[in-house]
């Protein structure tokens, strides 16, 4: 449901603040630990932040994907990191169960992961399938009026910290395609599941990210997300969440691009060099200039992709559209920042060594570049009856 323009406007203003004022200070040391405070998590928490997306009525904002997005380039201007604790929530993690989770599965779950009190991942990748997720090889097999899970997830987000999993697995065995997989909602304390150790990372410390390995985890039938009904159908949730998903990226990728701009102005702004601002420079006014058109780019195709989207329109390119476009951009807009920066663009203390690390992932996760444009591509065909 969509917010008044006031209650929206307060809510940006206040994530605004709490960006800018409490977290960018946190940004050095929380890569440094490797952990963000509980005390920030406590904060988020009460701010609402970890059930943006999720509906009023399980206790979330309910807001809709053009506010998300609003919200979301607030959370840009900082450490990606913080977004990455809420993200799952908000995004991979509860979507598919807030899209087609039964009524009971939602009751017992939403309010949790709204409040934050429960963390939900998003187990879809494996060792051996990664782009061609719909290749995956965990099995869920009938057993005692439940599944038995075996196979291991990989590189899954909020692993370390989550209470529930939202787990990918084959449910037709003779089947070799997304045609045969299932989703299930998966307690983290189930007997059969094991942590691998945290993965050590090119950037963004504070957000961990670990292998989760089911061997003979037996869940009741009751774990099937959304039910009977949707036996053999979790491929589709999986791609459900994605297309939303892919606009919260994007989001994100222009809030930091909007980030780096500014601190790359007003560096280029007091450094001086052959006696005047290197912002006086024509070929630095250059790299000004294309990163906040490419940004200003990026932020209108976001907003109109989420307006479509909230308005019933089928997203699906336009969101790998957005993706592509925002998060190759900022991957430029960093590149131009370490380069404004010179030297100390280089250096951990401008701090912008390391967003040009943590955005890298962006063009990664929730599908490759390549995997966008493969996206693209193959509805540009469809629709021209190809
Ligand atoms: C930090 C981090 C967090 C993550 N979090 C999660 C998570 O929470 N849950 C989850 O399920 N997964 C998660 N992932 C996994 C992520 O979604 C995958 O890494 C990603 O989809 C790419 O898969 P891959 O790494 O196996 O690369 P591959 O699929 O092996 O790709 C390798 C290269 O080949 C290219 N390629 C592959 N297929 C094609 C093709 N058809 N055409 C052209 N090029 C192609 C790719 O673009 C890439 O350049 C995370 C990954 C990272 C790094």
């Amino acid at each position: 449901m969509a917010l008044d323009h006031e209650t929206l406007n307060a809510l940006i203003d206040t994530v605004r603040r709490f960006v800018r004022e409490r977290l960018v200070p946190l940004e050095a040391r929380v890569a440094h630990e490797d952990r963000i405070p509980p005390d920030v998590i406590g904060e988020m928490r009460e701010l609402g932040l970890f059930g943006m997306t999720i509906p009023e009525a399980f206790g979330g904002l309910g807001l809709n994907t053009e506010e998300e997005c609003r919200v979301v380039m607030e959370l840009g201007w900082t450490s990606p990191a913080f977004r990455s604790v809420i993200g799952t929530n908000n995004g991979i993690g509860s979507q598919g169960l807030v899209m087609d989770g039964t009524e009971t599965q939602k009751a017992h779950y939403l309010p949790k992961m709204a409040s934050g009190e429960i963390i939900g991942s998003f187990a879809l990748t494996e060792p051996d399938a990664g782009s061609d997720a719909g290749s995956l090889m965990t099995q869920a097999r009938p057993e005692r009026g439940g599944y038995v899970l075996s196979g291991t997830k990989r590189f899954i987000t909020n692993a370390p910290q989550a209470q529930l999993f939202t787990v990918f697995a084959r449910t037709d065995p003779a089947s070799r395609d997304s045609r045969g997989v299932s989703a299930f909602l998966v307690d983290a304390a189930t007997p059969g599941i094991t942590l691998g150790p945290k993965n050590r990372k090119m950037g963004q410390q504070g957000a961990h990210v670990c292998d989760v390995i089911f061997d003979g985890c037996w869940v009741p039938e009751a774990a099937l997300l959304g039910g009977p009904a949707n036996l053999n159908k979790g491929f589709q949730t999986a791609m459900k969440t994605l297309d939303r998903g892919r606009l919260h990226i994007s989001a994100l990728a222009v809030g930091c691009a909007e980030r780096l701009i500014t601190d790359s102005l007003n560096y280029a702004l007091e450094r001086k060099q052959f006696g005047e601002a290197i912002a006086q420079f024509q070929l630095i006014q250059a790299m000004l200039a294309d990163s906040r058109t490419e940004a200003y780019a990026a932020r209108c195709m976001v907003l109109d992709a989420a307006r479509r989207r909230d308005v019933g329109e089928p997203v699906t390119m336009l969101a790998s559209c957005s993706k592509l476009f925002a998060t190759e951009m900022v991957g430029r807009v960093a590149d131009r920042a370490v380069q404004i920066f010179g030297g100390a663009g280089y250096m951990e203390e401008a701090g912008i060594e390391r967003f040009y690390r943590d955005v890298r992932l962006f063009r990664i996760y929730e599908g490759t570049s390549q995997i966008q444009q493969t996206l693209i591509a193959r509805n540009m065909i469809r629709d021209a009856g190809g």
